[in-house]
């Protein structure tokens, strides 16, 4: 068993030391569907407790200085980097995907942990001299206080490493509340963070469901709230963080469209759409759910694709080869068999449909491949709802403009991407399209550390998305002095 999903739990950190709990809750293998470890969830004392110890470490780690801040996020990224294989092998255990996905999303949380190492320079203000006779004006960036991340179950070491190393390079301690669905890897990275040499209390980790998310979003000492997951609790969560007087950005759930015209170059784009799509099981927050084909697109692309996907491993991800994982729990299963049928009911046409693959036919572990609707229409469900698993609604249209308009009046707006070989066609995309993360011939347009990631629309409640320059905005307050000296 490794080391780090020990028997007796996974519990609550704070100031290094294990929180107390009210509740437990199983941790399952997807692969399997058997239990492979139990997490306590925290208790409100626990939360409080957290709380306190982020407050009392607060001074004396705003008052460290920032490129001191940076040598430790540079230990801990050497840290990471020499235990990343079994941090991987942890992700694939309790969310499913393949190692060498959770290696991909590992390195990419490490990106971020590059950009917060740049600390010192991050943090410079501006100065005016003379702004008046013996007077200058001088800019700088101060740290909040306490901040609070929420994640989703999708990428338990990548959503969490968007938020704590911005967070805590700008002087910020924090408290990480991850999914409790994926609860270990938030534990593995906090105990790298104090080998690293970062005092206790800096980050802690409180687990839990929506109990504790909620005690912690309203907590009358939290100053800032970064979530990740649903657009319906990213919703509630601004809402309640707002009114409680805190900074929100919350980013929310995602039905990615990818546009194909005539002129794409079919088999890169095939292989593409395969990747977009059923990779990870479609539990991507920049998967592609949606194909529109333009015009003749649509028989050049349908018989490659389906045949494409029809022919992808589906597998456990610790198999060398599998392209389709399980999803990751048994709720998550259901929901997405539930949309396949409610896809047949509406009258939408099943051209592929690999729901029942040999993978899950013991009975065990969540396995689902991939399933493809044509002649989907904006009133079905499986267009209005994101599904979040390996289900993809094709559907054509005449040209590019009523492909863009398709696209910009779903309710959510994260990723949008256009195959095409015309620049124009790649300028008129670019310009029309309103998602807050489009892309040009690629299956996922996530942008690297130093930009920020975040949609638009219902994608994301707040203005600024995270990590990148956004996240050094968000996690700071921006002051300007103005002073005489005689
Ligand atoms: P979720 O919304 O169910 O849960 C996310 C987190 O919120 C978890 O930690 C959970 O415990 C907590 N939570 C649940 N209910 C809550 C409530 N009422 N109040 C406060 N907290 C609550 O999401 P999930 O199923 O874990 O993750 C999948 C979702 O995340 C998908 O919608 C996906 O698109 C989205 N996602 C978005 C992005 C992005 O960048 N926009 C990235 C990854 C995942």
């Amino acid at each position: 068993m490794n080391k780090h999903l020990p028997a007796s739990g996974v519990t609550s950190l704070v100031a290094g030391k294990q929180g107390t709990s009210s509740q437990t809750s199983s941790i399952i293998d997807p692969a399997s569907g058997l239990e492979v470890g139990s997490l306590s969830h925290a208790d409100l004392a626990t939360v409080d407790a957290a709380v306190q110890a982020a407050s009392d470490a607060f001074p004396r780690w705003r008052d460290t200085a920032p490129a001191q801040r940076a040598r430790y996020l540079m230990k801990f990224r050497e840290l990471v980097e020499a235990n990343k294989q079994e941090l991987a092998e942890l992700i694939t255990r309790e969310h499913g995907k393949p190692v060498v996905d959770a290696l991909g999303s590992i390195q990419r949380g490490l990106e971020v942990v590059e950009f917060a190492m740049g600390a010192p320079q991050l943090l410079k203000g501006e100065n005016s001299d003379h702004v008046a006779t013996g007077v200058s004006t001088r800019s700088s960036r101060r740290p909040l206080g306490v901040c609070v991340g929420i994640t989703p179950f999708n990428y338990p070491a990548m959503i969490p490493m968007w938020m704590f190393p911005v967070a805590i390079a700008c002087g910020n301690t924090f408290i990480l509340k991850p999914s409790e669905k994926t609860p270990s890897a938030a534990n593995f990275l906090a105990e790298l963070l104090t080998k690293a040499g970062v005092p206790d209390g800096v980050l802690n980790v409180v687990h839990g469901g929506r109990e504790v998310a909620h005690a912690l979003v309203t907590h009358p000492d939290v100053k800032a709230v970064s979530f990740v997951g649903s657009s319906a609790v990213a919703r509630a969560v601004y809402e309640a963080g707002t009114s409680a007087g805190k900074r929100v950005q919350a980013l929310g759930g995602a039905k990615n469209h990818a546009i194909v015209m005539p002129d794409a170059d079919i088999r890169s784009t095939v292989s593409a759409i395969l990747n977009g799509a059923f990779n990870s099981a479609g539990q991507r927050c920049m998967a592609i759910a949606v194909v529109i084909t333009v015009g003749e697109a649509h028989d050049m692309l349908m018989p490659a694709l389906r045949e494409g996907a029809a022919a992808m491993k589906v597998a456990p991800g610790a198999d060398a080869g599998c392209e389709v994982p399980p999803v990751t729990t048994r709720e998550q299963f259901e929901k997405i068999l539930a949309a396949i049928s409610s896809g047949e009911s509406e009258g939408a046409k099943l051209v592929l449909d690999c729901r029942d693959p040999d993978a899950g036919k013991d009975g065990k572990g969540y396995f689902i491949g991939p399933v493809i609707f044509e002649g989907v229409t904006t009133e079905m469900r499986i267009y209005r709802e994101e599904i979040f698993g390996p289900v993809l609604a094709v559907m054509q249209v005449e040209t590019l403009e009523d492909a863009i308009r398709l696209s910009n009046s779903h309710d959510l707006g994260n990723g949008a991407v256009l195959f095409t070989s015309s620049g124009k066609s790649a300028q008129l995309f670019e310009r029309e399209i309103l998602c807050g993360m489009p892309g040009v011939n690629v299956p996922v347009p996530s942008p690297v550390a130093y930009y920020s990631f975040g949609g638009n629309r219902g994608s994301i409640f707040g203005d600024l998305a995270a990590n990148g320059p956004d996240g050094v905005n968000f996690y700071t307050r921006r002051q300007v002095l103005t002073s005489r000296w005689s």
